[in-house]
Order: C-alpha cells, then sequence, then structure tokens
C-alpha cells in the first residue's frame, strides 16, 4: 500500500504510453503515476442516455450510435480536409475531420461508431468539427454515463487521456492508502481514498462524482491545515520571555499627532500590543481597506519594540511608498529622539557603508527602505519587530528572507487588498488578523462614475471646475508610452502621450506633470514632491500611484482605459482619493469592445466601495490565482480543493485538523500514525 504522491512510476510503465505521448504528458507537467492520476478531470460529459443527431438544436450535446456512409474531402494542399458522413436512425450528419485525416482509415464506410459532440447546422447539413468519435466493436457496449473531460495539450485527444488514466487506475489505484485518520474518515462520511480516486476518474453517476470530489476536497484542505497548525505550534513553542511594554514612546507619539485614533485604530492596536507581550513571535495580519490608517498603527506598534531595545524595519513594495513613510515618520518619530534610518537599492555609494555600520552598531532604531532591508550586506543588530506593507506585494520567500534577518522577531504584515475569508484561512491561516472596518471621520465617499469613450471632454471639463476650487487630480493610463512592440495596444492612450494633451491642449492654464516607473528616483521624488505641496496640480501616471501615495488634497481620479485594469487595483487608485473633507470623484472611462469580466469588474466597482465585498467579487471572477498574484499564488497549490468554492469543507478540516495537532501533536495515537509518516515523506 503506498501513498498517492508515492506513486513515483514514470508514465512510460504504462501501456499505451510511447515516447510522443511521453513528451506530450511532460508539457502537461505529468512524469509519473502521481501525476497523472492528480490530473482531475475539469469537467465532464454526461452521456448517460442517447441523443441522437436530430436533437442537435435543444442545447447539450449529440449521443448517438450512427454507420458510417461516406467520406468525402474538401479544400486544397495542406487545407485539404476529411468529411466523414455518418447516419443513425434519425438522420444524417458529418464529421469534419480538421487535423484528423487518419479518421479515413480508422473509420470505413460501413463502421459502427458511437459520436458525441456538439452541432450545428451549417451549409445545409447538421456537421460538427468538435466531436468524439469512437469505433464500436462487434457486441462491444459503447461509453456511457459520466465522462471526464481533461485538460489537454497539443497533440494529446481526451480519449489517449482517458484510456492511459483508466490504465493508471486499473494497475495502481487499488493500492492507494488513506492518508487520514479511519475515524475521520468514517465521522465525515468520506469514501476510502481508492474509492475516490476512481470515482473522480470515472463516475458512474453525479452523486459518485460529489462524494469523490468531497472526499479528495477534504483530504486536501485537511492536510493544509495540518501543516498550517504545525506552524503555528512551532512558532509558539519558540520561548521569548519578555517584559510587557509600558507604551510610553508610543503615548508621547499620540499626544503629538493631529487627530485622535479611530475606535478601529485604538483596538487592533491593543491587539497588536498585547500580541507583543506574548512569550513568543507575533505573527499578524493588518488588514484595512484603502485610507484607514494603518500607517500610524504600525508606527505605534513599532515604538513598544523601540521602547524594549529593538530595531525595527518598516518594508515597503515601492521607493515611493517607502519615501513617504519615511517622510511621515521623520515628521512625527524623529522629535522623540529616535533614530530613523532609508534604505533602499537607490542609496548612493557614499551614504550606504555609514548607514549599514550604523545599523549593525544599533544606533538606528527603525530603518524604512524596499526589499534592499534584507540584502546580503544588511545586519542588524537587533532587529526585533518587521512591518510589511502592502504584504500582497511581495512573495513569501522575500517575507522569509527578511525574517531571517531578525532576532525571532515580531512581524506585522499590512494589506489594503482585503483577503475574503477562505484565502485568509488557507494561504495566511497561520497569521492572527486584525481588521479595521471603518475609515477616520470626515471622510466624504468617493462619487464614482463610469463614462465611454468619446465622452471624455465632459469628465475633462467637470474636472477643471474641481481643480479651480482648489484640489488636485490624478489621470491614470494602462501604458507609459506607445511601444512599436506592442501593435495590439497601438490604440491605446499613453500616460506620455496624454501628459501632453492635457498640458497643452486640454489644461494649459495648470501645471501638469508625468510619473512613471522608468523614470528615475530623484526625478520621480521631485514630481512626487511637487504634487504633495501642491504646486503640480494635474498627476498623469501609470498604476505607479496604486499603492500607498497618500495626497489629501487630491479629489480627483480620472481612469482612462479603466477595463483594462485589474477589480484590486481600480479599488486600490480609487483610494488614493477621497482622504480628506473635500468631495471626491472617480471617473472610470472605458472604451466600446470589452470584454464580459471586464464590464463585471467595472459594475462591481461602481456598486461598492467595500474593499471587502470587491475582494470576494474579484475571486469570484478571477479565482484565487490571479486574485493573489503570481509572488502569492504559488503558495496556494491546491489541485482539487477550491477555498471559495469549498469554503465549509474547509472550516471543518481546519477544525479538525487543528483539534488533532491540539490534541496529539506528536501523532502518537492509534489513527494518527497516518499524520506522522505524512510529514516524513514531505
Ligand atoms: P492606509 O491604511 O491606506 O495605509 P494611511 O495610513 O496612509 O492609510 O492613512 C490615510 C490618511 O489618513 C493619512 O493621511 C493619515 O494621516 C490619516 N489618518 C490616519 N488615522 C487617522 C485618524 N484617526 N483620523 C484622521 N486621519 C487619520
Ligand atoms: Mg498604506
Amino acid at each position: 500500500m503506498v501513498y498517492l504522491h508515492e506513486l513515483r512510476q514514470p508514465v512510460s510503465t504504462l501501456r499505451g504510453a510511447g515516447p510522443s505521448i511521453v513528451s506530450r504528458l511532460g508539457r502537461l507537467g505529468i512524469t509519473t503515476i502521481a501525476d497523472l492520476l492528480t490530473h482531475y478531470p475539469r469537467d465532464y460529459e454526461d452521456r448517460s442516455s442517447f441523443r441522437s443527431f436530430s436533437h442537435f438544436a435543444d442545447g447539450g450535446s449529440v449521443h448517438t450510435a450512427a454507420i458510417v456512409t461516406a467520406h468525402e474531402w474538401f479544400g486544397f494542399g495542406r487545407m485539404k480536409t476529411l468529411k466523414i458522413l455518418v447516419s443513425d436512425e434519425s438522420s444524417e450528419a458529418a464529421l469534419i475531420c480538421f487535423n484528423r485525416p487518419f479518421l479515413e482509415k480508422t473509420l470505413p464506410v460501413g463502421a459502427k461508431v458511437v459520436v458525441h459532440g456538439k452541432f450545428q447546422f451549417r451549409y445545409g447539413e447538421i456537421q460538427s468539427s468538435a466531436f468524439d468519435v469512437e469505433r464500436l466493436e462487434e457486441g462491444a457496449n459503447p461509453i456511457t454515463g459520466l465522462v471526464p473531460v481533461y485538460p489537454l495539450t497539443e497533440g494529446l485527444a481526451q480519449g489517449v487521456m482517458r484510456k492511459l488514466i483508466h490504465a493508471a487506475i486499473e494497475m495502481y489505484g487499488c493500492r492507494v492508502e488513506n492518508e487520514i485518520d479511519p475515524a475521520v474518515i468514517a465521522e465525515r462520511k468520506l469514501l476510502p481514498k481508492a474509492q475516490a480516486l476512481a470515482f473522480i476518474h470515472f463516475p458512474g453517476a453525479i452523486a459518485e462524482r460529489e462524494a469523490a470530489l468531497r472526499t479528495l476536497a477534504y483530504e486536501e484542505l485537511f492536510k493544509f491545515q495540518l501543516s498550517i497548525a504545525l506552524r503555528i505550534r512551532a512558532r509558539r513553542s519558540q520561548s521569548l520571555p519578555r517584559k510587557p511594554a509600558a507604551g510610553i514612546l508610543a503615548e508621547r507619539l499620540l499626544q503629538r499627532l493631529p487627530f485622535s485614533l479611530t475606535p478601529d485604530q485604538t483596538k487592533v492596536l491593543a491587539e497588536i500590543a498585547a500580541d507583543m507581550d506574548e512569550p513568543h513571535p507575533m505573527a499578524r495580519l493588518l488588514q484595512g481597506d484603502v485610507g484607514s490608517g494603518k500607517t500610524i498603527v504600525a508606527l505605534l506598534a513599532a515604538l513598544r519594540a523601540v521602547e524594549r531595545g529593538g530595531q525595527v524595519a518598516i518594508m515597503a513594495p515601492t521607493e515611493l511608498l517607502a519615501r513617504q513613510h519615511a517622510a511621515t515618520a521623520a515628521k512625527l518619530i524623529e522629535p522623540l529622539g529616535i533614530h530613523l534610518a532609508f534604505l533602499t537599492g537607490n542609496v548612493d555609494d557614499a551614504a550606504r557603508p555609514p548607514l549599514l555600520e550604523a545599523l549593525k552598531a544599533g544606533a538606528i532604531d527603525i530603518v524604512i527602505g524596499t526589499h534592499a532591508l534584507f540584502s546580503p550586506d544588511v545586519v542588524y543588530k537587533s532587529l526585533k519587530f518587521i512591518v510589511i506593507d502592502e504584504q500582497h506585494r511581495f512573495g513569501v520567500m522575500q517575507r522569509i528572507a527578511l525574517y531571517k534577518k531578525g532576532d525571532i522577531p515580531d512581524m506585522l504584515m499590512m494589506t489594503a487588498t482585503p483577503i475574503p475569508r477562505s484565502l485568509a484561512l488557507t494561504l495566511f491561516g497561520d497569521l492572527a488578523v486584525s481588521s479595521i472596518k471603518n475609515l477616520p471621520p470626515g471622510r466624504k465617499p468617493v462619487k464614482t462614475h463610469l463614462a465611454k469613450a468619446g465622452n471624455e471632454s465632459k469628465v475633462y471639463d467637470f474636472v477643471r471646475n474641481i481643480i479651480r476650487e482648489g484640489r488636485q487630480a490624478f489621470f491614470v493610463y494602462p501604458l507609459i508610452d506607445q511601444s512599436i512592440d506592442q501593435p495590439d495596444k497601438a490604440s491605446l492612450k499613453s500616460a506620455e502621450e496624454m501628459a501632453g494633451r492635457l498640458a497643452t491642449e486640454i489644461y494649459p492654464e495648470f501645471s501638469v506633470s508625468l510619473l512613471h516607473s522608468k523614470l528615475k528616483e530623484d526625478k520621480k521624488r521631485r514630481i512626487m514632491d511637487d504634487f504633495v505641496s501642491g504646486a503640480t496640480k494635474i498627476l498623469v501616471a501609470t498604476t505607479v500611484v496604486e499603492v500607498g501615495v497618500d495626497v489629501p488634497n487630491a479629489a480627483v481620479m480620472v481612469i482612462e482605459h479603466a477595463e483594462r485594469f485589474g477589480l484590486s487595483a481600480l479599488h486600490q487608485l480609487r483610494g488614493r482619493i477621497g482622504r480628506s473633507e473635500y468631495q471626491s470623484f472617480c471617473f472610470l472611462i472605458y472604451s466600446g469592445d470589452i470584454t464580459e469580466d471586464a464590464v463585471q469588474r467595472l459594475k462591481a466597482l461602481y456598486d461598492s466601495s467595500d474593499g471587502f465585498a470587491l475582494a470576494e467579487e474579484d475571486l469570484k471572477i478571477r479565482g484565487p490565482g490571479e486574485l493573489l498574484g503570481t509572488a502569492q499564488s504559488g503558495a496556494l497549490r491546491l489541485l482539487i480543493a477550491d477555498p471559495l468554492r469549498d469554503f465549509e469543507l474547509l472550516k471543518l478540516a481546519r477544525a479538525d485538523a487543528f483539534a488533532v495537532v491540539k490534541d496529539d501533536p506528536d501523532f502518537i495515537k492509534a489513527g494518527h500514525g497516518v499524520y506522522r509518516r505524512g510529514l516524513d515523506s514531505i
């Protein structure tokens, strides 16, 4: 008996898997029997009953037994294509065999076949070019029931994949062992693993497929949660005795603030402070919508670490944002006698060595920067507290790299892209979560308007009036400039082109500047400084202004080609405004030919300004991989479970896994041996 992932025999051991098939499977990432058996169907076709050609227009697929009546060819040269005429008891139909000339030999006139596929009435006949056909030997029964449909690659047919997987199940399937305590299998009414595996590929009925899916999804989620529970336990076992911080520095900062904290800010700060007094390191996610005031919470928490004599590193994904944090900290914290430093990849050669020396010697209390904070040559004397702002922009490995610079540091990760609960429980399942739900008082909700391309001039006029009242505006475009190597994007307006047009034709009376990622850092800084000071009225930009940028006087956000942006990017961009008592406006200008997904995105944004609701919506439209971005989706490698679809199962599996780790962390009890072995083989 073996665990499924231990079936490492090469697929070439299966009958029918010759070198060309093996190489095609390789393209799908399938090299072993285990890979093949976990290549789960993406769908099933219901062939439980026959539907003849005459029913082609009813919706659904035709599934019928027929006889080959003739072969015809049409087209010339390389385009020459075979057409096989077939007939069942009701009518005639044509099979258009693109790239399948070999069917002439395998399906001679007079052969009995079973045909499955979607048919249409075209060129005076019922025809299909996307069909499955199978020759019936005399006396053989056609496939009925639910037939799996697999993700494929070029040159690999459904039939071949089905046969291979069928063979693998026959040869190895019954040897596959349960990876979950039999008591849990009974209690949660799961199938034995071997049976689930057979049913997921070749279910006799929908109920079997569902039971199999539930079993395999539960198992996958359970194992994921088990590893999370063990990770939490490992962290808690790192003993870190510490005296509670009195919070004197934080208190002094609070007194200097021009505002008082909102109830939510006070609440999350208390959660963080309590966590930082626990005798083991903190790992906490602080989520709060754009503009909810996370920065000040992080600074207040950082001061508690400084008070205990530790160093703090605050990491932001862009230099722009890091610089903004550094400026805020300089204003608020430096007067308290705290030593600050700013470290990015662009700190010049002369300044860098003394800065690194000071960090190493402990002369710097708080360092703010980009990923340069964990460069190999950076050494901390005693890094005790790490803040990662806009954490979704960083990969797991980058977080770990910074963590390793520390001395069992507390970690605070911040995000304005709220994470739907389903993902929070999986990807961030080992983090404690604090949420800021309400924005600081006195803010007016942003008014969002949709405008079709062609009506820009109305928007431009409206914006002119707002700027005349003293406000400032962002104009955002999907491209920096028209690149020749992107002809498909030739019709898009670019930031560069529009900066020119806005400055000369549209708003000659206002100062306009252009900001994008390709500018030199000191240039970016000057442009940003001018916008913050109000010297520039209009900032034309790409999504560089997406994260973090805080300019309260900016009350207008115009996004052209809005259909080109993802939902979370749009929400983030809109979050740049509405940060003051003035009424703010967001204009989403979209072009005519726009995909269904884009319509959904813009509608969602128009309907809601609640980041949590939008994140759920985004998850539905794009799925977890896309939502998380490449930096994070790799960490969520689920083969069959879908945290959103299987949310109830996820909660169940989590509770079960956490109960096991709590009750029997070393997996000594009867029935828990499977977990011990599971861990050994990871
Ligand atoms: P985010 O959570 O998006 O990072 P920031 O921390 O940048 O938001 O805060 C947005 C703005 O709100 C900043 O200008 C900040 O000074 C201001 N702010 C934060 N907390 C409060 C508060 N309690 N009352 C009023 N303004 C606040
Ligand atoms: Mg922020």
